[in-house]
């Protein structure tokens, strides 16, 4: 095809269109991805500035009709496939040298698109560290102000289950909790209880701390997926979205010593030129790449990588944080799953009947229950002391930033009030070994996991153009469980999941530990469990930090690239620290933001 000529298909905020264009097209803001935040904060813009025009380039395709996709039941089976980068870890050397996988979605929406649908939010005092490391008006007034934007909350239909507070009622993405709930979840609540965890159903208002129901981004009308596609139903006209197109660089000239990006060019070699901004939305791995094969970033890196620098910016691509998860399954005693939708095929088909008519079904479950903890809460002070001096010992007096902002998380005088365990329990067998096989005698059994998830990890890592492969997958090394603090802390989480397991109502329903069994005892086989069966939990982040530049940052307050014009970056990889939450909602909140800032520059 030739250069600036060319066919692909673009969506308008409400139809599909195929067009041909015949010059260099040019637009207003060009939005590189079509993710969970690009999607937000391009449709907002395209409100906020009705005289711009917005393009969204997004490299994958429109998954919107896609079950796998939509259906909240079958979460989970669109890993590995054709919507995802599949990306994985280089070995990782000290969790077992394993390679661990690192799922993307690639597709409209991104990996909001593949998530597992978890609806929360962290503590007011982590949004509020944003602004004490050096970012002004990034806190918890303005965060939950742009988070509440997000969303639309429909109620359970269950009584005591309602949320009160913080959650906000028109926003274009629905969360509710689900109105399936497994049997086996009953003893959640009462277990937790007897073991002095209080219940907390307004975890969304910055206090997640105790023991509730998992709300889910789910659309009650049919019981769908709701993520950020349902952005594009608020957009302008002036909103354009092109799907299956790759940006390969960001065009730029130096002008009076800074960057000034003037567009982008795709992988066939188009250009489209960007009047105002380049938004840069690709994802905590492919962000920090981008900017690589634009030449902004580690000048060492890209020019092995024979590109030729354009602004020497080392930070590109650093202070890479994922939260680690660990899990315990049980076998359930006269008792069924979701397991069941594996092996019978009967069952399946009907509750797949009933999900297509509207009707109440096993394929509407995405998660059940959470809890958040501070460690003394889960180990008890004794316990916690000893955990947290490992943190402390681990962490040396060079620690950056970022270290003591978790360690101040840890023993600071908001301690009190910020998880540093989240436990999920989740209907059916999720772990490492996979559900037994079809010849074993084990087939046809029915699970539920407890998973533990670290909010607060101290290992840190980068992720990086590959130098002899650049338009390649990116080499990923987030260096799990290289701060002993880590695997301390996941040996801790999964003996608390065996003891949580072991307490009434919950024992009462267990007919046997599965994975790990319990001839797991001593302390090196535990360590040996942690270090082969702790995995992701697919939260990366802060890999184009927004911190001030002498700290590690990359992009300033208002989300610029540091030495830009007019580069921004609006997606997770600008989160500095690790929340304890998973993180759409703030991502979306982000976008929200940024959405409200850029408006603001461009309407005057
Ligand atoms: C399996 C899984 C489960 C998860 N579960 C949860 C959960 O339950 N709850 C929760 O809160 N969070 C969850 N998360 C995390 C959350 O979904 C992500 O952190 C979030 O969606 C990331 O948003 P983003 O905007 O940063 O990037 P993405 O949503 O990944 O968007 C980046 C987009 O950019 C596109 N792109 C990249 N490079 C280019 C390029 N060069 N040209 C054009 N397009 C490009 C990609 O194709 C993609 O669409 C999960 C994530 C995964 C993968």
């Amino acid at each position: 095809m030739a250069p600036s000529v060319f066919t692909t298909t673009i969506l308008s905020a409400f139809a599909t269109l195929s067009v041909v264009q015949a010059k260099t097209p040019t637009y207003d803001f060009v939005v590189v991805g079509g993710g969970t935040a690009s999607l937000a904060v391009a449709s907002r813009l395209s409100r906020y500035l009705p005289n711009n025009t917005v393009l969204v380039i997004e490299a994958g395709p429109d998954g919107r009709d896609v079950p796998g996709i939509y259906v909240p039941g079958m979460k989970g089976i669109t890993l590995g496939g054709v919507y995802d980068y599949n990306f994985t870890t280089v070995a990782q050397t000290q969790a077992g040298g394993r390679s661990w996988a690192q799922n993307r979605g690639k597709v409209l929406g991104g990996s909001s698109a593949l998530n597992l649908m978890c609806w929360d939010r962290a503590s007011v005092a982590e949004y509020d560290a944003w602004e004490h490391l050096g970012n002004p008006g990034w806190n918890w007034d303005s965060m939950i102000t742009s988070m509440l934007k997000v969303e639309n909350y429909t109620q359970s239909v269950y009584p005591g289950q309602e949320i009160d507070q913080g959650v906000g009622v028109d926003g274009p993405i629905h969360a509710t909790i689900n109105r399936i709930q497994p049997k086996d979840q009953d003893t959640w609540i009462p277990t937790m209880e007897n073991l002095g965890f209080p219940e907390n159903m307004e975890s969304l208002d910055g206090n997640p701390l105790g023991v509730s129901i998992q709300p889910n981004n789910i659309d009650t009308a049919k019981y769908t997926r709701s993520y950020s596609p349902e952005y594009l139903r608020i957009a302008g006209d002036n909103l354009l979205v092109m799907t299956e197109a790759q940006v390969v660089k960001i065009n730029t000239e130096k002008i009076h010593g800074k960057v000034v990006a003037t567009g982008v060019t795709l992988k066939n070699n188009i250009k489209i030129n960007a009047r105002k901004e380049v938004i840069l939305s690709a994802g905590s791995f492919l962000s920090p790449a981008l900017l690589e094969l634009s030449g902004i970033g580690n000048s060492s890196i890209i020019t092995a990588a024979g590109i030729k620098p354009v602004l020497d910016l080392p930070t590109v691509g650093e202070n890479l944080q994922d939260h680690i998860r660990i899990q315990n399954s049980f076998k359930l005693k006269n008792m069924t799953s979701f397991d069941e939708l594996k092996y019978n095929a009967t069952f399946k088909a009907e509750q797949l009947a009933l999900y297509n008519t509207n009707n109440v079904s096993s394929y509407d479950y995405a998660a059940s229950g959470f809890a958040y903890l501070t460690w003394p809460q889960a180990l008890g002070n004794e316990s916690a002391t000893a955990l947290i001096k490992t943190a402390l010992k681990a962490t040396n007096a060079k620690a950056s930033i970022i270290d003591k902002t978790k360690l101040d998380f840890m023993i600071g005088k908001q301690s009190h009030t910020i998880p540093q365990l989240e436990i999920i329990f989740s209907d059916g067998y999720t772990g490492v070994g996979g559900y037994p096989l079809a010849n074993s005698s084990a087939y046809g059994s029915n699970y539920y996991t407890l998973l533990s998830v670290i909010m607060h990890t101290l290992s840190r890592g980068n992720v990086h153009i590959n130098t002899s492969n650049p338009l390649g997958k990116p080499i990923i090394d987030p260096r799990y469980l290289s701060n002993p603090y880590d695997l301390s802390a996941a040996i801790a989480a999964t003996k608390l999941n065996r003891k949580i397991a072991s307490t009434a109502p919950m024992r009462d329903i267990i007919a046997s530990e599965y994975e790990p069994d319990s001839s797991i005892q001593t302390d090196q086989q535990w360590r040996d469990f942690a270090l082969n069966h702790t995995l992701t939990i697919y939260h990366p982040l802060g890999t184009c930090a927004m911190l001030p530049k002498k700290e590690g940052g990359v992009v300033d307050p208002e989300l610029k690239v540091y030495g830009t014009k007019n580069i921004r970056i609006v997606d997770a990889s600008v989160i500095p620290v690790q929340l304890s939450a998973h993180i759409q909602t703030a991502i979306y909140g982000i976008a929200e933001r940024a959405a409200e800032m850029i408006a603001a520059e461009y309407s005057t």
